[in-house]
């Protein structure tokens, strides 16, 4: 283990929280945060959220909430050996689904269709903003402020892409995509373990239920390299064993390409602090070869298993309950809890989509059998 590096962020030199608070006692700020994120509400609600099955359709698939412990546990490990924060990493990589809506990737693009129809000045809805926005002011959990008043190096870390138009009016935290420099280390490496660990976890998901077969995935480069390598190392193996070690043995290649491919980086730029990261090219990266690799994987992926008949069908299913409820609420918001009504018609819209991105899947479900059923 490394100590923190000069380039890492320092909790004792946070860029500091947008309500002042007194510095916390027997942990450092950012383990702070990332025990503020454990307690809070949508975190919990990670449980009950697809990541690409729908929570009902299996126990064994990854939901939100465990896809989030294991980018945190990629991103920890790869902090340790980048001499990172590894407390601010944690935060991220915990906080950095929290504005996912129920049903993954589908029920997002739904709600920011009903958006840019029904506010076309709103910004639409995005997931990653809604992270933040979960973080910054949706969560009523202190008697001082909204939401959970989190460092600033741990929002920068949430918000990781955002439109032109939405980082105008995020101040501070969105100057980044204005200003086109790049977040801290600590959010660039944590990124790139959610992209570690949706990968290979949906490969793992994906043979599990079926849709994937381990012939197809033979034509991925990176799984047959290390499938093959598996095979002459344990002759015998077979079945969910034999999955298991190819998906952990390449795990580990992506978790050390990483690291070796950021640290060459670092040897080259000698950032000095924080700043100097954010004002240098990104620097954390796989190397090109393995970038190829992953992109290739990500190709099948999307061919083979998002766009499989049995999850299209699911997500067709999910769109509709998305736009059903957003209509429904728009056209009668009468039909909502006071709490969600609003006199402006931006800001009702903006409710609406704020209650229904914090639904779990089987709320959604059943809150959409509540409107339309007798
Ligand atoms: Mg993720």
């Amino acid at each position: 283990m490394l100590p923190l590096a000069a380039y890492a962020c320092n909790p004792d030199h946070t860029r500091g929280r947008v309500h002042e608070e007194a510095a916390p006692q027997g942990r450092n700020a950012f383990q702070r945060d990332r025990d503020r994120i454990i307690h809070c509400r949508a975190f919990r609600l990670l449980e009950y959220k697809t990541q690409v099955f729908i929570n009902h359709e299996g126990d064994l698939f990854r939901t939100r909430l465990t896809h989030s412990i294991e980018v945190a546990q990629i991103a920890r490990s790869l902090a340790r050996n980048l001499g990172l924060h590894e407390d601010l990493i944690e935060a991220i990589s915990l906080a950095h689904d929290l504005g996912h809506t129920p049903f993954g990737h589908a029920g997002q693009d739904e709600l920011n269709a009903c958006m840019q129809e029904i506010a076309p000045d709103s910004g639409g809805f995005e997931h990653n903003l809604q992270s933040l926005r979960v973080v910054d002011e949706l969560e009523e959990r202190y008697a001082q402020f909204n939401g959970l008043n989190l460092c600033f190096e741990t929002r920068e870390g949430i918000l990781k892409h955002c439109s032109l138009r939405n980082a105008q009016r995020l101040g501070e935290v969105g100057r980044r995509f204005i200003e086109r420099t790049q977040p801290s280390l600590e959010a660039q490496i944590a990124n790139l373990a959610d992209e570690i660990a949706y990968n290979n976890h949906d490969i793992d998901d994906g043979i599990r239920s079926g849709l994937l077969k381990v012939e197809q995935l033979l034509d991925v480069g990176i799984f047959a390299r290390h499938y093959e390598a598996v095979l002459r190392r344990y002759p015998g193996v077979s079945g969910r064993r034999l999955v298991s070690e190819t998906i952990r043995s390449m795990i580990n290649t992506l978790v050390v390409d990483l690291t070796e491919t950021t640290r060459a980086a670092l040897a080259e730029h000698r950032p000095q602090s924080v700043d100097d990261v954010r004002a240098a090219p990104r620097l954390a990266a796989f190397s090109p070869e393995v970038r190829t690799e992953a992109d290739e994987l990500k190709r099948f992926l999307m061919h083979n298993l998002y766009r499989h008949s049995r999850v299209m069908r699911m997500t067709s299913k999910a769109r509709r309950i998305v736009r059903e409820l957003f209509l429904a609420f728009h056209e009668d918001p009468r039909l909502l809890a006071d709490d969600w009504r609003r006199d402006d018609p931006e800001q009702q819209a903006r409710a609406i989509a704020d209650y229904i991105a914090g639904m779990t899947d089987r709320y959604a479900i059943s809150e959409h059998r509540n409107l339309f059923q007798m």
